[in-house]
This record gives structure tokens, C-alpha cells and sequence, in this order.
């Protein structure tokens, strides 16, 4: 089972990402952290990426459009895979689409008045990346799952959040309409419930779509 996660940064992507890869043994393939892991290393990919991660923008579609199609030509691809993060325009869905074949979009709906202060207030576990708000941590400053180190990612500031949730409705919101035409979306509502809460609806859809394939 190949599979697309769609939603505004702060929609709640990583945590479902987990959750859904592991049910379903899929890879997670999160462009993200690809970028953030070559921006660690300083690779040549890390140094062009960081000039548009750290304002907020877009990669460009000619790099992140080549990661992913070598990424899925690895062997443990075979078993499925859950795309996180990509594609993020029409550019790149209409790329995925020559190398791919996508059975299903997870899309998770959210209140945008609820992300600024979601992600300005996140902080991440280093080792799991499992993510945290602020308000309930009480100075916490280590992983309550695996006691790694917490940290702020350096694209959570409200400055950067805005270019990201403009980035967002101009260019990856049309991508609801792309994949609804192709008829394998699937909609959620993310909500401040638990993560548990929203899982347990898409693991009912995602078991029966696994029954259709
Ligand atoms: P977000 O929380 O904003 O969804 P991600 O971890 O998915 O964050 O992405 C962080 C940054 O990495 C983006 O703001 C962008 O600069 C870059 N990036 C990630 N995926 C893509 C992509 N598919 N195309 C272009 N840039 C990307
Ligand atoms: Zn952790």
C-alpha cells in the first residue's frame, strides 16, 4: 500500500506518520527530515536546502523531485510507503505520478487559527521525533517516550510559520482538488483531541482500503 499524508504544517502529520507506518509496515518518507538530516550533515543538498527551509519556502521542485524518485527505487520500498511532506504543489504530484502509483491520500483538515500557536509553542525529541507543545511540558526538557533531548525546530518562529501556512493555501491546498478528481482521498478532521483520537479513524479507512487492494 502506497500512501500520500496531506495537511498544514502543525496539522498533526508526524505523529499520525508514525502511527500509520507502523500499522501498515510502510516506509515513512518524510522530505522534511530528509532535508533537515542533510542540513546536519552539511551535505551539498543540505547547504542549497537551508536558504529555503530556514525562510519557510520551497526547495526547489527539480531537487525534491529527484530525492524522492531515488528513494523509492530502494529495495525496502517494496513492502509500501507513506509520503510525508511530498508531493507539496502540482508540479511535483504530477511528477510522483510518472514513477509512482499512489492508492490512497490521507488529507487531515485543520482550524488554521489553531497552527501558529501550535508550532511556535512545538518542540521535537532529537532521537524520536515525537513532538511536544510548551504548555503541557512544565520545563520539561526531555523525551517523556525515549528521554532524548527536546529541541525547537529553527523554522518554528512566527515569521517563518507565516511563510509556511501561506506556502501551504497558495500551493499544496490545491492538491485536495488533484487527488479528489482522482477519487483516493480520504478526509479527516484534525482536532486538539489526543492523536489516538484521529488514528483510530483513519486506521478504520485504511484498513478497509487495505481490504480493496
Ligand atoms: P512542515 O511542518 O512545515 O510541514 P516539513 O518538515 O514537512 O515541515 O518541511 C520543512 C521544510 O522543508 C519546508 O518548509 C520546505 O522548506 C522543505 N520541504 C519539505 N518537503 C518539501 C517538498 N516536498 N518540496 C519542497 N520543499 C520541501
Ligand atoms: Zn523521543
Amino acid at each position: 500500500m502506497n500512501l500520500i499524508l496531506l495537511g498544514a504544517p502543525g496539522a498533526g502529520k508526524g505523529t499520525q506518520a508514525t502511527k500509520i507506518a507502523e500499522r501498515y509496515g510502510l516506509v515513512h518518507i518524510s522530505t522534511g527530515d530528509i532535508f533537515r538530516a542533510n542540513i546536519k550533515n552539511g551535505t551539498e543538498i543540505g547547504l542549497l536546502a537551508k536558504s529555503y527551509t530556514d525562510k519557510g519556502e520551497l526547495v526547489p521542485d527539480e531537487v525534491t523531485v529527484a530525492i524522492v524518485k531515488d528513494r523509492l527505487t530502494w529495495p525496502d520500498c517494496e513492502k509500501g510507503y507513506l509520503l510525508d511532506g511530498f508531493p507539496r504543489n502540482l508540479y511535483q504530484a504530477e511528477a510522483l505520478d510518472t514513477f509512482a502509483k499512489i492508492d490512497g491520500v490521507v488529507n487531515i483538515n485543520i482550524d488554521h487559527k489553531l497552527l501558529m500557536d501550535r508550532l511556535c509553542g512545538r518542540r521535537v525529541c532529537r532521537d524520536c521525533g515525537e513532538s511536544y507543545h510548551v504548555s503541557t511540558l512544565n520545563g520539561a526538557t526531555k523525551c517523556a517516550r525515549c528521554g532524548g533531548e527536546l529541541y525547537q525546530r529553527k523554522d518554528d518562529n512566527p515569521e517563518t510559520v507565516g511563510a509556511r501556512l501561506a506556502v501551504y493555501n497558495e500551493q499544496t491546498a490545491p492538491l485536495i482538488d488533484y487527488y479528489t478528481q482522482k477519487g483516493i482521498i480520504h478526509n479527516f478532521t484534525g482536532t486538539e483531541a489526543p492523536a489516538e483520537v484521529l488514528f483510530e479513524e483513519v486506521k478504520r479507512v485504511l484498513d478497509g482500503l487495505l481490504n480493496t487492494l
